[in-house]
């Protein structure tokens, strides 16, 4: 592609990405296909000869986009919304163009340096002390690594990464059992292993661990000879909000000198507002904080940012130098590939940076609480109504609600189907949960350009559905 062609063909890309966004409402947000119907309309190998970038296009237009699920779409209410703001969906054009490769400070010193002053930016946006250092990762899975790696690291006495795991005590990890998924992989990719990950049942209505039984189980596992190295708590959990109380597990943990990471991946973007801090209320003290910009604060996906208060125990878990990336001369300068497992790193501060910019914290902030005070009131709505049960109550933007009309048994089989019907329909698009063992449908609300009109249609479509299965 001659340059010419790359600036025709940049252009046609951005122009469609405006009429997509534009035209989004139109189409119903989970994709209605079935598996396996995109493969086969793609050749089985490589051509051998080019092909015309129209046919290509056109390709695109014909085959691909019609099996999208569509996490732009304002009444995407399933999982967590990754959002790309318009104004940070720019960046990345940009970003895209230059490819930069900002492994090391010499590598892009703008990226590296205009990095540092983002998380400057936003921890201050947080209302997080000076202590905390942040970096950005590509997702929270990551930074939650590290977390743990530093943890194992620490435990060992830094012996872990040169001399393995055989023949030393076992290693305990501690969350409730209402942690992310990323927490079970990152026990298993640092080789400590599930068994080793102690889950305290999560109780009350924050369903979070009890401090007590938390203290019981690390005492119990030191009396056996195990080797209890870290916490993480979880302000936000994925499946209903599941929020530990920071400050009681974080006492805790400092009584016994374990390692304290916090998993605020989609709740922490709600800190920008101070009314909302309270929910993790005793995270000052903490030593790890992971949250996603690419979920509630609109940066394109991929944008993690893990707060760290002592960022020299995660360079020395996972810094290695051999001679071509040693840098010389220089004092001062960080390598942020010191600061996670990856080497490669894209430019995703200039996102961040254009987001803030564009919409500022106090507009950032109204969209959160705009998101917050639309889901509560669509949970009373449906209480309302006699059919309908709310399983959790809403944190921040998240509840979950059950179907329960007279005369139906087999609630959790019911409610799937309702599930189904819904997505089918494809006016919104929600997922499932499991909650106390029984099925909820969850509702979150989050994605960057969602009216509360979208909230409308989102009732109206649970309710029409439902009356329609009846
Ligand atoms: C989304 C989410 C994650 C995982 O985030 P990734 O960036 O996709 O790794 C982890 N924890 C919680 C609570 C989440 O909501």
């Amino acid at each position: 592609m001659n340059n010419d062609d790359f600036r025709a063909w940049s252009a046609r890309a951005a122009a469609w990405g405006a009429d997509y966004r534009r035209t989004i409402r139109e189409r119903p947000v989970r994709a209605q296909t079935r598996p396996g119907e995109v493969a086969a309309l793609i050749p089985a190998a490589a051509p051998e000869t080019a092909e015309p970038m129209e046919d290509i296009f056109a390709d695109f237009e014909e085959k691909i986009l019609p099996g999208m699920t569509h996490w732009q779409h304002p009444r995407f209410f399933a999982y967590f919304p990754a959002n790309a703001a318009p104004a940070s969906v720019v960046a990345e054009y940009l970003v895209s163009a230059m490819a930069a490769q900002c492994m090391l400070w010499q590598t892009s010193p703008a990226a590296t340096e205009l990095e540092t002053r983002m998380m400057e930016w936003m921890r201050q946006a947080l209302g997080l002390p000076d202590r905390f250092t942040g970096v950005i990762q590509d997702s929270a899975s990551s930074a939650t690594l590290n977390a743990v790696l530093i943890m194992r690291e620490r435990a060992l006495q830094w012996a872990g990464n040169r001399q393995g795991l055989a023949g030393k005590p076992a290693i305990r990890i501690y969350c409730s059992d209402q942690v992310h998924t990323s927490i079970d992989r990152a026990i298993w990719v640092s080789g400590i292993g599930e068994e080793n990950l102690v889950k305290i049942p999560a109780g009350g209505c924050s369903r979070g661990m009890d401090a007590a039984t938390l203290d019981a189980a690390i005492l119990g596992d030191r009396a056996a000879g195990h080797l209890p190295a870290g916490v993480i708590a979880s302000v936000g959990g994925t499946s209903v909000g599941g929020t530990d109380d920071v400050a009681a597990v974080g006492a805790v943990a400092r009584r016994h000198g374990l390692y304290l990471h916090v998993d605020a991946a989609w709740a922490g973007s709600a800190m920008i507002c101070p009314e909302f801090r309270p929910l993790w209320a005793g995270v000052e003290g903490t030593d790890s904080i992971v949250f996603n910009p690419h979920k509630w604060l609109g940066a394109q996906f991929d944008c993690s940012i893990q707060f760290v208060a002592d960022p020299d125990s995660l360079v020395r878990t996972l810094a290695i130098r051999p001679d071509y990336l040693q840098t010389h001369g220089r004092d001062g300068i960080l390598n942020y590939s010191e600061w996670s497992v990856p080497l490669g790193r894209r430019f995703r501060a200039l996102k961040l940076w254009f987001l803030l910019r564009a919409h500022g914290l106090a507009g950032l902030r109204t969209m959160i609480r705009d998101h917050v005070a639309w889901s509560k009131a669509l949970a009373e709505r449906l209480r309302a109504l006699p059919d309908f049960e709310i399983v959790t109550e809403p944190m921040l933007s998240l509840f979950s609600f059950r179907h329960r009309p007279a005369g139906t048994d087999h609630l959790d089989a019911h409610n799937l189907v309702l599930l189904n019907a819904i997505n089918d329909d494809g006016r919104i698009y929600l997922t499932q949960t499991r909650v106390d063992g029984k099925v909820a449908i969850r509702f979150q609300a989050g994605q960057f350009e969602t009216t509360e009109a979208d909230i409308d249609t989102a009732f109206t479509a649970i309710v029409e559905t439902a009356a329609g299965l009846a």
